[in-house]
């Protein structure tokens, strides 16, 4: 008998996009472009690497554990109360939270098949069973999932927009999912991508914080840069905050992440910069993509699913050996499909010439 819980041996680990370290590593490469995580391509606010900087000398004492100074800055940000946010370490550790603080043992959880991968991961962790509805048209199929939802369902994840698609779900099929959902089901947003947002039917979702069952997923990973430090947030209000808080790791978001956190939301300069690049490199992206006749999915967030007609692994694994890391979309069971991140223009611009030199040998 295995002295492991069976739900982890049937657990398939997280695959991360490749780090560019060990890629020059393994390939001895020198010139190592990484599009494969959703990363901000210009680094991180120098406000925010100031403030590190600041406070390096803090590190020898716990960090606040209650966030306070981000928790009120969040507040001010969004118009809310403190209370009415969890910080964690990265938004993953939130979707654990929240899976362990509302999921009973003999309730399920209802996501979309292609979707965030950790979703499923972390239900099975947590041995919470995971139900996962096809997307239709490459978009969350809300229909379908409301079709599934059982006395027993007690959190549905939406990931909006959606990863790996790049796809959303609009303001108007958001409304009528809430309508007549039962009353004892938590919706859960997870809006990483929020900032890069660039359409006018995009759900405004604050407004149902309040008066619905619904939290909100936010992370410094994507548009703020800060990855590598590893923090993000949940809105919720504060009948759900208040026992997450019990759920999680009572020192879970380091001095650093809260300090460079804080200062980032202040950098609105670094905040358009980092969008107009995405958007600008999206466009380019998309007329390159046009003119070799391949298709890929619009996107609203940072990256583009790309239809690459070949088997994925091989066209990620040939993209490798020319320094350009892309993630290929096997785990996903689109095995054709390889998902780029928008970065700076020369990245884009290596991006497409290695594409075609992959695609056309
Ligand atoms: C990148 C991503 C996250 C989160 O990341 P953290 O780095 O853990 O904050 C969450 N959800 C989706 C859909 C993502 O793509």
């Amino acid at each position: 008998m295995s002295l492991i819980r069976k739900n982890i041996i049937n657990t398939t680990a997280y695959i991360a996009g490749k780090p560019i370290e060990e890629t020059r590593r393994e390939l001895g490469l020198k010139e190592v472009i990484k599009l494969a995580s959703n990363e901000n391509p210009l680094g991180s606010s120098p406000r925010a690497i100031e403030a590190i900087k600041k406070n390096l000398s803090g590190i020898n004492r716990y960090p606040d554990s209650q966030g306070f100074y981000l928790k009120k800055r969040l507040a001010r940000a969004f118009n809310l109360k403190p209370f009415n946010f969890v910080l964690g370490n990265g938004s993953d550790e939130l979707i654990d939270v929240i899976i362990k603080t509302f999921v009973e043992d003999d309730q399920n959880i209802i996501t979309a098949d292609n979707t965030f991968l950790e979703y499923g991961i972390i239900s099975q962790i947590n041995n919470r069973k995971i139900i996962t509805v096809p997307l239709k048209y490459f978009k969350y199929d809300l229909e379908a999932i409301k079709r599934r939802i059982d006395k027993n369902t007690k959190l549905v994840f939406i990931a909006n927009p959606n990863n790996p698609t790049g796809t959303y779900v609009t303001k108007y099929e958001f409304t009528d999912f809430l309508a007549g959902l039962p009353e004892d089901l938590i919706l859960v947003l997870d809006e990483a991508y929020d900032t890069f947002i660039d359409v006018d039917d995009f759900p405004g979702s604050l407004k149902y914080i309040n008066n619905r069952n619904v939290i909100i997923l936010k992370t410094f990973s994507k548009a703020y840069g800060l990855a590598g430090l590893r923090i993000g947030y949940a809105i919720a209000r504060p009948e759900f905050s208040a026992y997450m808080e019990r759920a999680r790791q009572p020192f879970n978001v380091n001095l650093l992440a809260q300090q460079a956190a804080l200062a980032a939301l202040d950098d609105k300069k670094f905040l358009l910069k980092t969008k107009n690049t995405v958007l600008e490199g999206k466009k380019y992206l998309y007329s390159c993509l046009d003119a070799m006749g391949i298709a890929y999915l619009p996107s609203v967030a940072n990256f583009i699913l790309i239809d690459t007609g070949k088997d994925c692994f091989g066209v990620f694994r040939d993209m490798l050996k020319y320094g350009v890391i892309v993630r290929d979309m096997k785990q996903y069971g689109l095995n054709s499909f390889i998902r780029v991140t928008i970065g700076k223009k020369k990245e884009n611009e290596r991006f497409i010439r290695v594409l075609k030199k992959v695609l056309y040998k």
